[in-house]
C-alpha cells in the first residue's frame, strides 16, 4: 500500500474518532471510538487498512449473499442512478419496484402477494408491528394491540421493533413499549434441562405460548412476531415442529403470525424465504432485508398476506388511512439492484447454497473436538460456536472472560474475521464460499479457539 493510501485510512481514523457515532456504543467511548476499518472487497475476502485479506465470516451482518464486488450488480446501481435515481412512493411508483414486488410475491408462499418497501430490517419489523395494529383498529378490535415476542430474538432498532429484543444486555439502558409485549422463552434447546427430551421441550414451549394465549385473552393480542432461527441470539434453531403447533394456535386465536426473514430469506438457507420451505409454516407477513440487495443498498420489506389485504379493503371503514410510509420506500435503485440479486440466487446460488451446506457443518462441527466449545449448531450458511466453561454440563462461561471477543482477535490475526456475541462467535459467510475457503475459515477457527483457550489457562 503507497503511503499517500495509508495516510488516508489514517486520517479516516481519526475523523471517525472526532466525529463519528458507531452504532450500539457505550457511554464510556460513545463517539471517540476507533473500529477497525476495512479497505476494500472482493467476493468473501475483505481486506483492512493495512492490506491485510481476511475472510468475511459473518457476511458483514448476515448480508453479503452474492460476496463483495459484484459487478453485475455494481453496474447496476450505476445504471439505474443515470435512468431515474429517486421517485417519491408518495405519488408515483418505479418499475424496479413494481417488478420486484412481482418476483418476491411468485417466491413468497400461500397468498403472500403484496410487498411494502422499506429502508432495511428495522424499519421492516416496524412496519408489520404497525400494520397489525391497523388490521386490528379497522376491523373494530381496538383492544386487540399486545404482541407475542421471544428471549433471545433480535427484530432491530427503531421503538417497537427494538421493544420486541429479547437480550437482557441490551435492555437494561434503553426504553421500550413493554406494556405492549407478551415475552415468552427462547426456545433454545441446547440450554433445555439436561434430562429433558427434545419432544418434551418443545411441548413446553407450545404449551407456554398457549397458556399466555389464554391468559391475555386472543382478544388482546394482535401477533406473534419471531425469526425462523434466532440469528443474533446465537443462531439458535427451535425443536421441530416448534413453529407449525404455534402457528395453529395464532389460527385458531386470530393472531397474525409474522415471521421476521430479514436474515434467513433470500437464500442464507438455500431458499428465497425459510418459512414454508424449512419450517412448513405459512405466515401471515414475512419480512425481509440484507440478503434482498446482498447489503449493496439499503432495502427491507415486508410481504402481506392477500387476505388481509382483502379484509382491509371489504371493512366498515374504507376511509381508514395506513398512516405509514418512508421517503426511500420502494427506492428505485434498490430495487433495481434487488433485481439482479435475485437474477443471481435463482440462476444458480439458492442450488449452490444448499450444495455446500452439509460440507460447513461438517467442517465446523468438528470444532466440537476442542475443550471450550459446549456446541457448533446451524442450519444453511448459519452456524454459531457456544463457549461453555464444562461440556457436560452445558454451564455456561463467564462473560467477563470475553471469549467472543478473543476468539475473533485471534482469528482476525490469522486471516479471518469472526462475529463475536459474547460467548459465542457466529459465522454465516458470503454464500459464494467454496470449499477451499471453508477449510481456511475452519482452520483458522480451529487455531484461534485453541489461542484463546491458552489465553484462559
Ligand atoms: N430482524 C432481524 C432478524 C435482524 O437480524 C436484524 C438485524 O440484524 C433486524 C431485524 C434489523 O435490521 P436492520 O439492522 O437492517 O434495521
Amino acid at each position: 500500500m503507497s503511503d499517500k493510501q495509508a495516510n488516508l485510512y489514517k486520517k479516516a481514523t481519526q475523523e471517525a474518532v472526532d466525529h463519528l457515532v458507531q452504532p450500539w456504543p457505550s457511554a464510556g467511548s460513545i463517539g471517540a471510538e476507533a473500529r477497525g476499518m476495512l479497505a476494500s472487497g472482493e467476493g468473501v475476502y475483505v481486506h483492512d487498512e493495512n492490506g491485510r485479506r481476511l475472510i468475511d465470516g459473518p457476511a458483514g451482518m448476515w448480508c453479503t449473499n452474492v460476496g463483495h464486488r459484484n459487478e453485475v450488480l455494481a453496474e447496476t446501481l450505476k445504471e439505474q442512478a443515470m435512468e431515474l435515481s429517486y421517485n417519491s412512493p408518495w405519488y408515483t411508483t418505479n418499475e424496479p419496484s413494481a417488478e420486484l414486488a412481482r418476483r418476491i410475491a411468485e417466491h413468497a408462499p400461500g397468498d403472500l402477494n403484496h410487498v411494502f418497501f422499506t429502508t432495511g430490517g428495522s424499519t421492516a419489523v416496524e412496519s408489520a408491528l404497525r400494520f397489525a395494529q391497523f388490521y386490528s383498529n379497522v376491523r373494530g378490535l381496538e383492544g386487540k394491540k399486545k404482541i407475542i415476542c421471544r428471549d433471545g430474538g433480535y427484530h432491530g432498532s427503531t421503538y417497537l421493533s427494538a421493544s420486541l429484543n429479547g437480550s437482557q444486555r441490551s435492555r437494561n439502558w434503553m426504553d421500550f413499549a413493554d406494556e405492549m409485549m407478551i415475552r415468552l422463552s427462547c426456545p433454545d434447546p441446547f440450554r433445555r434441562p439436561r434430562d429433558m427430551s427434545l419432544e418434551d421441550f418443545c411441548a413446553g414451549l407450545v404449551t407456554e405460548f398457549a397458556d399466555a394465549v389464554r391468559e391475555h385473552g386472543p382478544e388482546n393480542i394482535a401477533a406473534f412476531v419471531g425469526e425462523p432461527i434466532m440469528a443474533s441470539g446465537g443462531v439458535i434453531v427451535p425443536p421441530e415442529g416448534y413453529f407449525k403447533a404455534i402457528r395453529d394456535i395464532c389460527s385458531a386465536n386470530d393472531i397474525l403470525f409474522i415471521v421476521d426473514e430479514v436474515v434467513t430469506a433470500f437464500g442464507r438457507l438455500g431458499h428465497v424465504f425459510a418459512s414454508e420451505s424449512c419450517f412448513d409454516v405459512v405466515p401471515d407477513i414475512i419480512t425481509f432485508a440484507k440478503g434482498v440487495t446482498s447489503g449493496y443498498f439499503p432495502l427491507g420489506g415486508m410481504v402481506v398476506s392477500d387476505r388481509l389485504l382483502d379484509g382491509l379493503r371489504a371493512s366498515n371503514h374504507p376511509e381508514a388511512m395506513f398512516a405509514h410510509g418512508l421517503t426511500y420506500s420502494s427506492h428505485p435503485i434498490g430495487c433495481a439492484v434487488a433485481l439482479k440479486n435475485l437474477d443471481i440466487l435463482e440462476d444458480d446460488l439458492l442450488d449452490y447454497t444448499r450444495e455446500i451446506t452439509p460440507y460447513f457443518h461438517e467442517k465446523l462441527k468438528a470444532l466440537e473436538e476442542l475443550e471450550l466449545v459446549g456446541e457448533v449448531r446451524g442450519m444453511g450458511l448459519m452456524a454459531c460456536i457456544e463457549c461453555v466453561a464444562d461440556r457436560k454440563s452445558h454451564n455456561p462461561i463467564r462473560l467477563d472472560t470475553e471469549v467472543g471477543v478473543r476468539i475473533d482477535r485471534h482469528c482476525q490475526e490469522l486471516g479471518l474475521l469472526v462475529r463475536p456475541l459474547v460467548h459465542m462467535c457466529v459465522m454465516s459467510p458470503p454464500l459464494v464460499i467454496t470449499r477451499a475457503q471453508i477449510d481456511s475459515m475452519a482452520d483458522i477457527l480451529h487455531e484461534g479457539i485453541s489461542r484463546t483457550m491458552r489465553d484462559l489457562r
